[in-house]
């Protein structure tokens, strides 16, 4: 099976001590069983420090220290396992955050997570979003799924980039082509889903609250709209198993292409507003199901 990614995969590269907000703060990251057997049988000394540091529970976590900071993060933000024991001995979330996986039909695709600030620069300053190609060979095959979401996901791509039209028409075209837009929600009931949501910062749930769904001027903030969008398609409509399950994912999708215009248009960073709009609602996995779910239901009853 083939591993497949968007252009600017490669330009990754994590920014350690330099990141803002360290993927290594706030999260409770799960050990595998396989790392955690590594740990066991380790014998350099900072393996038993690692070992003391494991709750032991039905899935074992680092603890975390003050201000959600994990144990192994030193004052100058640095892994103290990759300092100790090398890169080796990190887990599989520790390794492979920020990226993500969706099985497509001819293989599998990997892409960079916005939740991480370096990640989300490069993916709102790059173009070439929908030149994806094969990165790598993978070894070993999977069941490839039926439907073919890269399909449609293309011609949405080829809409989305169509400079011809200027960006507001591009995503009309999109709602029409797709029969799916944040206004089938409406803006009540959006910023109504949108509070009810679960919230790592409480102060979010406050932002937030300026949704609007309307196709208002985005004032130069297009490009950064138009990548934010082919980056949510990406992540969430290219594993869909029906069509209807795209449409819902879309949804999902243009809620958050829309939340974002709505807080740029109060002025901020883009790549902070995005990175905050992608740990909020599509790292939980709860909050980007409440809303396809509304989709769903606005499909079945219209
Ligand atoms: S959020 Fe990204 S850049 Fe920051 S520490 Fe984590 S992987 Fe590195």
């Amino acid at each position: 099976m083939k591993l497949y990614a968007p252009s600017y995969y490669k330009k990754f590269k994590c920014i350690a001590d330099k990141c803002r907000h360290s993927c290594c703060i706030g999260w409770e990251i799960d050990i595998d069983e396989f790392t955690l057997g590594k740990y066991q049988s380790a014998e350099a000394p900072y393996a038993s420090e690692v070992l003391k540091s494991i709750e032991d529970s039905e899935n074992p976590h680092f603890m975390l220290c003050g201000g959600g900071r994990c144990v192994h993060l030193d004052e100058n933000n640095l892994c103290r396992i990759i300092l100790n024991l090398g890169e080796g001995y990190l887990c599989d979330i520790c390794r492979e955050h920020p990226r993500f996986y969706n099985t497509v039909k001819n293989g599998m695709e990997v892409g960079l997570g916005m939740a991480c600030e370096e990640a989300c620069s490069i993916i709102l300053n790059s173009d070439g979003y929908s030149e994806i190609s094969e990165i790598c060979e993978l070894g070993y095959d999977e069941e490839s799924p039926e439907f073919d979401a890269c399909v449609p996901r293309q011609r949405l791509f080829s809409i989305l980039s169509n400079c011809e039209k200027r960006y507001n028409e591009r995503l009309f075209d999109i709602y029409n082509e797709f029969s799916v837009s944040p206004n089938m929600l409406g803006d009540e009931k959006t910023r109504l889903v949108l509070s009810r949501l679960e919230y790592l910062d409480s102060n979010h749930q406050k932002l937030f609250s300026c949704y609007s769904g309307a196709l208002f001027d985005c004032d130069g903030q297009e490009k950064i709209l138009e990548r934010a969008l082919a980056y949510f398609v990406y992540r969430h409509c290219s594993g869909a198993e029906d069509i209807f399950e795209f449409r819902a994912a879309l949804g999902f999708c243009l809620i958050c292409e829309r939340l974002l215009a709505s807080l740029l248009k109060n002025c901020g960073d883009a790549v902070e507003l995005a990175r905050i709009i992608s740990e909020e609602l599509e790292y939980s996995e709860d909050n980007t199901e409440a809303i396809k779910s509304e989709f769903r239901l606005s499909f079945t009853n219209p």
